[in-house]
């Protein structure tokens, strides 16, 4: 309705307002140009890369100097476009009508805003996007190096009344193709030529990374049953080698939907070609059939018909999609007849705006890749997850657009994207990056990404998390313990929420296993520890050991001594049922004050830490409430000596004295809770003296409950390494510490 108005009281005369005026539309100010990037490399060297992290700024784009006259220095300015009411009125300027293509996205694609009523002011800019990927010619980081070739305009406002959307070039009117929009040739059928390039491109360019199995071999040779495949052109159920090359389809079946099964009473009649015909199948697996067809391949995977069906059938993927040569992942809609948008003449229209904002110059509105993806109910569910995580590579249909997803690069049908090795801002967020970061960073990302994901039945927490977890597993040679890094147990336990959780009983409170809700690890830098890690399966006497730790152990915070230990099995035999960590060490009481509420929007977690261009933070999520209260741990004199961010029920226990475990120790506080607490009233001077030392030193603390004899964590939070002087009564002590 809104769209239809706008374009029905479109002027007859089109004119730049005042304020898209100052953005400077010509052709050039599109392209990054060589001489910049060099520019940019030596100022890349003579920075520090903490400093990004800082400021928040694109690493090689930085604000225009007054002495640098050079127009080309445009990144990451704002530009103040006005109030939305004023750009609603400004019909005549093509530039504002995109803005409102941004501002106005349908609700499906589009979080809520608490903001979207307000006039916000509205900001543009210009901001790094295609870079080209080259091998790192000086050796020193052993990471690819991102060369800069190409802008677009980011447009936001504040407060945030939308979700940030882009403007890009269409490349009919750019000095190359890359990178730049492209004009859809049907808006309502897809490209079959252009998809085959996609996967010729990944196949023939981006070598092993691409086409190794992230699945090891030892636990791909496990697989024993019968591969069965669709054979779309006899069209009938068939056996095939296990080596066979096939697609793979992920879809939702639906609730209560109805469709075909295989079963061994039927698998005969399937079998016989052209049976399929005759079948009424779901609209889903009609259009896969008539796109593995299309992109010239013979066999189809669905676990409604290559699984045999009967009585007590128990799914089991066999590494299905780490096999499959592609994956078509049916995003769109609820059930099984939602269909491939664009695979059939009429089945979606896509309204591809295009404004020509000064003669020769023709923009388009773009939205990332991710964005879209994650909009959908396929990519919300855990059991997806791995299906997404280990396939090699993805065809994605969502939100009525196709996009092709491999391990190094994102495609989609309104950009044109390089034939060698490139990156785009439509790479940000995407999940399977993740692997070619350190050990750790695979881990917690793995984790986080999952974490965000709805499981229907919540004692699948780590069933639908088992397929990532063998992968790692093998990746990294450890084993993963409840959810934990079993080789740093110490940093695995720091894992923090960032929004409300709520606890899963049937799993221990130390995992994240144990909680319902998103959760994220602040720091990826190692944590010291001195405790000696053992855990106790469901009361057994007998303690288990960690493995050997990778991070030495460090001297405790209070010298050891000796106390009575107590027997695992006795106090667990009435008071937990899952597994316990049994360890020692100093307990200690403080208080909490000052709540106040987490505001701030919640980063992607890939957003925050990946390596590479993916590290650039341009876009925002819709901010969030989450649920949280930052609070100040108080020592004995009321004074603040650090900080824990808890759900907002724990308001009611400010000022109570309560118990922290003493975990870990860190270098620093994260960057965010000190953005909370430096510029506070109660910050006292004397933590101020104290992190302005080098490496001054905190430690990571588990604020617990007890219930008889055994602990239950209740939240992560850091204290000054000095406040165990100032500690509540009883003063800091050794403990046999059974965690459940
Ligand atoms: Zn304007
Ligand atoms: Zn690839």
């Amino acid at each position: 309705m809104l769209r239809k108005r706008k374009l029905d009281s479109r002027p007859e005369r089109s004119y730049l307002c005042d304020y898209c005026s100052t953005l400077k539309f010509e052709v050039e100010s599109f392209v990054v140009r060589p001489k910049e990037t060099e520019q940019r490399r030596s100022e890349d060297n003579r920075r520090k890369s903490h400093e990004f992290r800082h400021t928040g700024e694109v690493p090689g784009a930085y604000p225009v100097k007054q002495d640098q006259k050079k127009k080309k220095n445009l990144d990451n300015v704002p530009r103040y476009l006005g109030r939305l009411s004023a750009i609603r009125r400004k019909k005549h300027c093509p530039f504002c009508r995109l803005v409102l293509e941004i501002v106005d996205r349908p609700l499906d694609q589009r979080a809520p805003s608490a903001f979207y009523d307000d006039d916000a002011s509205v900001f543009a800019k210009w901001v790094i996007d295609g870079q080209e990927e080259v091998a790192d010619d000086e050796g020193v980081s052993g990471q690819p190096q991102f060369i800069p070739r190409t802008r677009r305009v980011l447009i936001y406002s504040e407060p945030q009344a939308f979700k940030d959307g882009y403007i890009a070039l269409l490349n009919e009117t750019a000095p190359f193709k890359e990178f730049f929009g492209r004009r859809l040739k049907s808006h309502d059928l897809l490209d079959a030529e252009v998809i085959k390039s996609w996967i010729k491109t990944c196949e023939h360019q981006h070598g092993v990374e691409c086409e190794e199995s992230l699945v090891h071999p030892v636990l791909m040779k496990q697989q024993k049953n019968i591969l069965r495949c669709i054979d779309v052109e006899n069209m009938c159920v068939t056996v095939v080698p296990q080596d066979c090359r096939f697609v793979a389809l992920s879809y939702l079946w639906g609730k209560n939907f109805e469709q075909l099964f295989t079963t061994s009473e039927n698998l005969p009649r399937l079998s016989t070609p052209g049976a399929l015909s005759k079948e009424s199948l779901p609209q889903t697996i009609k259009d896969t059939i008539r796109l593995t067809k299309l992109l010239g391949e013979r066999y189809l995977w669905t676990d409604s018909l290559a699984l045999v069906h009967d009585a007590g059938f128990q799914y089991h993927d066999d590494w299905i999609y780490a096999r499959a040569h592609l994956t078509v992942v049916a995003g769109s809609g609820q059930n099984a007849n939602a269909g491939l948008p664009g695979v059939r003449k009429g089945s979606r229209t896509w309204h591809q705006s295009i404004e020509e904002v000064v003669p020769g110059v023709k923009l388009m509105v773009s939205h990332l890749a991710e964005d879209y993806i994650a909009t959908s109910q396929w990519d919300s569910r855990a059991w997806t997850f791995q299906e997404r995580m280990l396939s090699r590579r993805c065809l994605l249909f969502v939100n009525g657009r196709v996009y092709f997803q491999c391990r190094r690069s994102t495609f989609c049908e309104d950009m044109e994207m390089p034939t060698a090795n490139g990156w785009s801002l439509d790479s940000i967020d995407m999940p399977t990056r993740i692997f070619r970061e350190k050990p750790f960073v695979q881990f917690t990302s793995a984790v986080e990404l999952y974490t965000r994901r709805e499981l229907t039945n919540p004692a699948d927490i780590l069933a639908a998390f088992a397929g990532v977890q063998q992968v790692l597993e093998k990746r990294l040679n450890a084993t993963i313990y409840y959810g934990l890094f079993e080789p740093l147990m110490d940093s695995s336990l720091i894992w923090e929420s960032s929004k409300r959780l709520v606890r899963r009983n049937d799993f221990p409170s130390w995992s994240w296993a144990g909680w319902l809700g998103e959760i994220q690890w602040r720091f990826t830098d190692s944590a010291r520890s001195w405790i000696q890690w053992h855990h106790s399966e469901d009361g057994a006497d007998e303690t288990h050991h960690f493995p050997p730790q990778m991070v030495p152990r460090i001297d405790p915070p209070i010298p050891w001594h000796k106390y009575p230990r107590r027997s695992a099995r006795k106090v667990a035999k009435d008071s937990s049922a899952s597994p316990l960590l049994h360890f020692d060490t100093v307990v200690a009481t403080f208080s909490l004050v000052h709540p106040q509420p987490v505001r701030k929007a919640i980063i992607s977690p890939l957003r925050k830490r990946l390596t590479g261009p993916s590290a650039l933070s341009t876009v925002r999520p819709a901010p969030a409430d989450p649920g949280l209260l930052r609070t100040g741990i108080a020592d004995r004199n009321g004074m603040w000596c650090g900080t824990i961010d808890l759900d907002e029920k724990w308001q009611v226990r400010t000022g109570v004295a309560l118990k922290f475990l003493i975990m870990s120790r860190m270098s620093c506080f994260a960057e965010e809770e000190m953005a909370t607490w430096q510029d506070s009233p109660f910050f006292p001077d004397s933590a101020e003296d104290e992190m302005k030392r080098f490496d001054y030193g905190v430690y990571n603390v588990v604020l617990v409950s007890e219930n008889r004899g055994v602990y239950h964590r209740e939240g992560v939070g850091r204290i000054l390494t000095s406040a165990l002087e100032n500690a509540l009564e009883p003063a800091p002590h050794w403990q046999d510490i059974l965690l459940g």
